[in-house]
């Protein structure tokens, strides 16, 4: 041990007196004092066990300004999503336009009319702000929204069917992103699933035979995140209207998605557009405002009057409510929704879709032109690849996006690559695929290039600016 080595440490005071003025302005005492004292001990220690032979004050300081500025680095941040996966779930999903945050800024910083009529000058409702849109849009008589769309499958449930019996085909009792199983959510509810049919079949004597007086709901699940083949069977929801309607019992939908522009011109068919299920007669309507939809977290709840006023009336709904910031972008993403081919190029999730497999090649192939020269000067070469991107957000699960993308080459192993590459300023979020370091374009704007490139230099080079 090194005795003379631990005198040397400074004292407290002599750090806290020595550390620049904007720590001291960021931080108060306590957590200066405590931020200090976990350095000198790691000092302490490292002396001890002879790993410190030599050090200088300046050596100390410095690892305490790396631990308070760690304090304030946020882990929640930007990246580049190099997965082709359009909703991703662990990406923040839906991606917001910077038109529409630009728009919605002056009203997060200043105070806005949530529930503020001027008309009147009275308290208004925050849930009218949207409601006449979405059902101009969807062809629905009224409308609310929630905090997501669990909290509208709770809501629904628990106002039309506390007590009852909710019938539900076997096949469709999914669990979705690992926390929300329908089963799970129906108990929390208050309501008693029952199950008919088998899972690869359901028939509509199945449903006809399990009604009696205490049915409270007829649901369907879209089973958004996986499907079944082959020999299978599922009630249409036109005669499911019928039976529901024939025994006075309210047919609810649990969409997922929330799909509102017909995007089979464009090779992605086989999700059902919310004012298609409306027009079947479908009483209630649940998705998701940040799948499809394309806007921020939330749950609409659509569908008839009768219904929709009684869920208004529900106690839990101050719990489940929205908050402003999510509203006030799913107000100004229905804005867009008036017309679907200015939805299709205004909305991010939807324009990214759309995108035909030749403009992402021309897009990888401004990259490459642009930054060629540049990259090989690390010896990293980028070819131009196909690819198949996917919708993602657990819609449309068989549905492959044919695609195009970049695959980096090194001398370094593409794992270390991949590694180093997410731990770039702006994380960059690439796909091994047979042997290959992948980035689908669909999912990389040209804002992203400037980023994207420093970034690949920094992989290769060991994951440390140069
Ligand atoms: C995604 C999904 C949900 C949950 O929606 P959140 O908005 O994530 O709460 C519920 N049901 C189905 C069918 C879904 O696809």
């Amino acid at each position: 041990m090194n005795n003379n080595l631990l005198r040397k440490i400074p004292k407290m005071d002599t750090l806290l007196n020595d550390l620049p003025d904007h720590y001291k302005v960021r931080f108060d005492n306590i957590h200066l004092k405590k931020t200090i004292e976990k350095i000198l001990n790691q000092f302490r220690i490292q002396i001890q066990s002879g790993q410190i032979e030599t050090f200088e004050n300046s050596d100390i300081m410095s690892q305490i300004r790396i631990e308070l500025d760690k304090m304030i680095d946020s882990t929640f941040k930007r990246v580049i999503n190099g997965t082709g996966i359009v909703l991703h779930t662990n990406l923040g999903r839906a991606v917001i336009s910077e038109a529409i945050i630009a728009e919605i800024t002056p009203l997060m910083t200043h105070y806005n009319t949530l529930e503020y009529d001027v008309e009147t000058g009275r308290r208004g409702i925050r849930y009218q702000h949207i409601e006449e849109k979405i059902c101009a849009i969807t062809g629905a008589e009224a409308a609310l929204i929630v905090n997501n769309n669990a909290a509208a499958v709770m809501l629904v449930l628990n106002t039309l069917a506390q007590n009852k019996e909710v019938i539900v085909s076997r096949g469709e009792l999914v669990e979705i992103g690992g926390s929300f199983r329908v089963p799970d959510v129906m108990k929390a509810s208050n309501s008693k699933l029952v199950e008919v049919g088998t899972t690869n079949k359901t028939h509509l004597k199945d449903y006809t035979s399990s009604i009696h007086e205490n049915t409270g709901l007829l649901m369907k699940v879209h089973t958004s995140n996986y499907k079944i083949l082959g020999f299978t069977s599922s009630v249409e929801a036109s005669e499911l209207v019928e039976l529901a309607h024939q025994n006075d019992i309210p047919l609810y939908e649990d969409l997922g998605s929330g799909l509102i522009v017909d995007l089979s011109p464009y090779g992605i068919a086989d999700e059902p557009l919310v004012q298609d299920s409306i027009k079947n007669g479908i009483d209630i309507l649940s998705f998701s405002g940040d799948k499809l939809f394309g806007g921020a977290q939330s749950g609409f709840i659509i569908g008839k009057k009768r219904y929709i006023e009684q869920i208004k009336k529900n106690q839990l709904l101050r719990a489940f409510r929205i908050d402003k910031f999510s509203l006030a972008v799913i107000d100004r993403t229905l804005n867009d929704y008036f017309s679907p081919s200015y939805a299709a190029k205004h909305i991010p999730t939807l324009r990214m879709l759309v995108l035909s497999k030749q403009e992402i090649e021309d897009k990888v192939s401004k990259f490459i032109t642009t930054y060629k020269k540049r990259l090989s000067l690390s010896n990293i070469s980028v070819t131009g690849v196909e690819t198949f991107a996917e919708v993602g957000g657990g819609a449309l699960p068989l549905e492959k996006l044919a695609s195009y993308g970049i695959k980096i080459g090194h001398e370094s192993s593409l794992n270390t690559i991949q590694s180093n590459l997410r731990k770039f300023t702006v994380p960059i979020i690439s796909v091994i695929i047979n042997d290959q370091l992948v980035l689908d374009f669909r999912t990389i704007s040209e804002s992203d290039f400037d980023d994207l490139v420093g970034g690949i230099e920094f992989a290769v080079s060991g994951g440390s600016n140069a």
